[in-house]
């Protein structure tokens, strides 16, 4: 076991109503000269970026860009508690992650008509849908697949709560109904007021996640193709996605959008670079995997939001074409591997093993955090965790490129969220079941996010089940991206209610129960 060394009440580092926090955390000396040494890495990033004249422009440009000077206030938030180990873990992702972003508004603002108009860098842009795993951009090394609602939406709002708001009520002033999910909802918004850089030969959507993500994707094609003339393939992938009858399908779904993306930008297919990425799928696949069977033991190591926003990022926007996720992925099994054998843990006491399901709060991504220090509830896995364990065919030959449509359409019906949340209850309801006891978990944190109708229908179901089960049910409601519905405080009341009046417990660390952090980033 470790001992925790420096600060253990977390709740005396915020200041009542403002934006940042009193002090940097102290975590004993060698852990907090590492973390510094991370923090002054992430400041480095920012400085790099920011002296780029045309990124200076589209800082003024575009509303979204502001929230971006609060990098290193969201890993402070992500890091809380963290020693050892863990801590590196978590720097080990979040830097490869902001890293990655600021590379990818790098290349946005490179070739946006508006900020560094670079044409021919445009020309080799492919435009992908945030929510869509970018398989079909794994055979294109000489393209880039560029998402422009990861930074201005998806990114923003762990940044800075407060990052969606103003672009829900554009979409709502604009005539969009008022309880469609606040995800896509922001993002219609940020395309109806002119937000979303413009550029790339041509963009590809997909259905995922859900019909709320096909009304936004709507607003925003229409744009796409009626004011900016690029052209946009609609990726269809089944809903239905574990039966066999659909996957011919799918298969043809992937070969046509594959064809259309060469058709715009005169790109060719490339198999050994496609099987190069799929190694890196599957060693990401392989590390996970191992992770999750650590987190079944009395001492896991990769989880909370160690896990959640990794993998989330691993495959959704990576899908095997950055090598340096491959490096990261070895270096965090090292890191686990060597606290494992140690029995370390990461907080002072666990007191419940649980199993996050549901889609989480977004701008409240660091509850995972809050959760393990203030009431020791350890989040084993989450919903959007438990994404593909398949291996991908990796071999260069004729049956296996065959097998690859097969192999890509199964990554894209899997994308994180709508693997879950369409698909029958099967996926959604009995495996998480089946997740209980495999993980030994004595309790379930269910996100009841009150604008996703995939999931709310079935509210009755989870609780029959919980029941027969004997295992602890935790409902906890949210809106999405949208802190006005209910605070961050809103969602911790919801645990701290239920952990007072069923469980009859105190907190580990009472500092932490009540936040006043309404104002903060
Ligand atoms: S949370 Fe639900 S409603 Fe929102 S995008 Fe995902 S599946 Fe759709």
């Amino acid at each position: 076991m470790n001992k925790i060394r420096g600060d253990i009440h977390y709740g005396d580092l915020y200041k009542d109503g403002a934006v940042v926090r009193k002090r940097r955390e102290w975590r004993g000396l060698a852990d907090t000269l590492y973390d510094y040494s991370r923090w002054l890495g992430i400041m480095l990033i920012l400085a790099k970026f920011i002296v780029v004249p045309r990124n200076i422009k589209a800082m003024l440009r575009y509303r979204w860009m502001a929230n971006y000077l609060a990098v290193p206030m969201m890993v402070d938030r992500h890091t809380q508690g963290l020693r050892g180990e863990y801590l590196r873990i978590c720097h080990t992702e979040q830097d490869l992650i902001i890293d990655d972003v600021a590379k990818l508004l790098n290349n946005l603002f490179r070739g946006d008509r508006r900020i560094g108009n670079d044409t021919e860098f445009s020309k080799k842009v492919v435009l992908v849908d945030e929510n869509e795993m970018t398989a079909v951009m794994m055979g294109f090394p000489t393209l880039k697949g560029l998402s422009r609602e990861t930074p201005s939406t998806y990114v923003s709002v762990l940044l800075n709560q407060h990052a969606a708001v103003h672009y829900i009520d554009i979409a709502q002033q604009f005539g969009l109904a008022g309880d469609v999910c606040p995800m896509p909802e922001a993002e219609a918004g940020v395309s109806i007021e002119g937000d979303a850089p413009v550029l790339g030969a041509c963009a590809v959507q997909c259905n995922t996640t859900c019909d709320g993500s096909l009304l936004s994707n709507g607003v925003i094609s229409r744009r796409l193709e009626n004011v900016d003339g690029i052209p946009v393939f609609q990726l269809a992938a089944p809903l239905r996605h574990r039966e066999d009858d659909v996957q011919k399908y799918a298969a043809q779904e992937i070969r046509n959008a594959i064809a259309f993306i060469e058709e715009h930008t005169g790109a060719k297919w490339d198999w050994d670079y496609y099987f190069e990425c799929a190694k890196r799928v599957n060693y990401a696949t392989k590390c996970r995997l191992e992770w999750l069977e650590m987190n079944k033991t009395p001492w896991p190591q990769v989880f909370g939001s160690n896990l959640a926003l990794y993998t989330e990022t691993n495959y959704m926007a990576i899908c095997g074409k950055i090598p340096a996720f491959e490096k990261a992925d070895r270096k965090i099994s090292k890191l686990a591997e060597q606290a494992y054998k140690k029995k370390k843990m990461a907080a002072r006491e666990y007191r419940h093993r649980a199993i996050i399901w549901g889609v989480q709060s977004h701008f409240y991504m660091d509850f995972l955090v809050w959760l393990l220090n203030c009431w020791g509830i350890v989040p084993l896995t989450d919903m959007l965790s438990m994404v593909s364990t398949r291996q991908l065919v990796t071999e260069n030959t004729p049956e296996n490129r065959e097998q690859a449509y097969y192999d890509m359409a199964w990554l894209t019906e899997n994308m994180i969220m709508r693997n879950r949340t369409h698909g029958g209850y099967k996926v959604l309801l009995d495996e998480l079941w089946e997740y209980t006891q495999e993980f030994n978990a004595d309790m379930v944190i269910l996100w009841e996010h009150m604008s996703c109708k995939a999931l709310d229908g079935m509210h009755g179901m989870f609780e029959e089940r919980a029941r027969e089960l004997g295992i602890h049910l935790v409902w906890v409601s949210h809106d999405l991206f949208d802190p006005r519905i209910i605070s961050r405080q809103g969602v911790r009341d919801q645990i701290n209610n239920y952990m007072r009046t069923v469980m009859q417990e105190e907190p580990v660390d009472p500092s932490l129960e009540i936040l006043h952090d309404e104002e903060s980033w």
